[in-house]
């Protein structure tokens, strides 16, 4: 059963206090309830604000260790009104709108964040698209006046898949890829769409072995120019990407994150027909107690910036 709250009274009078967050996410991460993995035995009763315990074997166990929020400081109250915020509005917020809006007290922390949250965007085992899927290449960023500096977003090629329902837009896909080579866009279709879909491309050679590793290829534009004049419905998709890294974060997206503003902006585009948007907020916990912790390592290189992070802002 998919239980969320619909409006911003009811998250506020739902997720008022550590124990309510706690609880929810309980129910997200074991559905079926838990099932203590030394005595099996399926009754629990909470420690403190993180901890349960077997009241059979005394066990111990944390609701959130494994979790994306596992060794955070901060009350998951807070991550509750983040993630609330962040999938409330239809374009996302910034990590300065957040630190703002949260009182975060530092962009780091609202930064750090964001990075752990567009992980769990991609829910663990899903599906590839099927059917009928257009498939194209864009490239994005770069020779914007005054975002040329050190970081900032030169030019990225990404691949684009979109299925086609009826007519109209369904799920997408977006990846990050190093050139417009054969083996990299036939790579890049492999990942996202199932063998046995129709896919459609322009005459660009780099599509051509398609047929024969399992897809039906159709070439439905006879121009062939890569990472421009994209299919329609790529082209839709890809400038309203485009649109969404000026407006909602000011283009200042590094190549070194791309893939994972791709993956958020996947997550809203294929949700953005859902009647509450506390649905997106309920996917959105869902994912994160099912992937594993993100160490910081993997958001942030630099190692001494790490360590103040993680002493000053999780
Ligand atoms: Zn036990």
């Amino acid at each position: 059963m998919e239980d969320y709250p619909k409006t911003l009274l009811e998250f506020e009078a739902r997720f008022s206090t550590e124990e309510a967050c706690r609880d929810y996410l309980f129910q997200l991460r074991w559905p079926d309830g838990f099932i203590c993995p030394r005595c099996r035995n399926k009754k629990t009763w909470p420690i403190g604000n993180k901890l349960f315990h077997c009241t059979q074997c005394n066990y111990k166990f944390s609701v959130i260790a494994g979790t994306i929020f596992q060794d955070t400081h901060k009350p998951l109250t807070l991550w509750f009104r983040m993630i609330w915020w962040l999938t409330g509005q239809k374009n996302g917020a910034s990590a300065l709108g957040l630190k703002r809006i949260l009182g975060l007290g530092s962009y780091r922390t609202a930064w750090t964040w964001l990075h752990k949250l567009r992980r769990a965007m991609v829910r663990p085992g899903r599906e590839n698209l099927s059917g009928i899927v257009e498939v194209d290449e864009s490239y994005i960023g770069g020779e914007k006046a005054g975002k040329r500096g050190r970081g900032a977003l030169g030019k990225a090629l990404i691949s684009i898949a979109v299925e086609i329902n009826e007519d109209r837009i369904g799920r997408i896909r977006l990846q990050r890829i190093p050139d417009a080579s054969s083996v990299s866009l036939v790579a890049a279709v492999q990942n996202a769409v199932s063998p046995g879909s129709i896919i459609q491309t322009d005459k660009w050679k780099g599509y051509s072995k398609l047929q024969s590793l399992g897809y039906l290829h159709e070439i439905v534009r006879s121009d062939s120019d890569p990472g421009d004049n994209l299919l329609p419905s790529c082209h839709r998709v890809a400038s309203l990407l485009k649109r969404w890294l000026i407006g909602t974060h000011q283009g200042a997206v590094s190549h070194e994150h791309l893939d994972y503003y791709l993956d958020e902006f996947t997550f809203r585009f294929n949700r953005r027909t859902s009647t509450h948007r506390g649905k997106l907020f309920y996917r959105l916990l869902q994912n994160a107690v099912q992937i594993d912790p993100i160490p910081l390592n993997k958001i942030v290189k630099n190692v001494r910036y790490q360590r103040r992070i993680k002493a000053h802002y999780m």
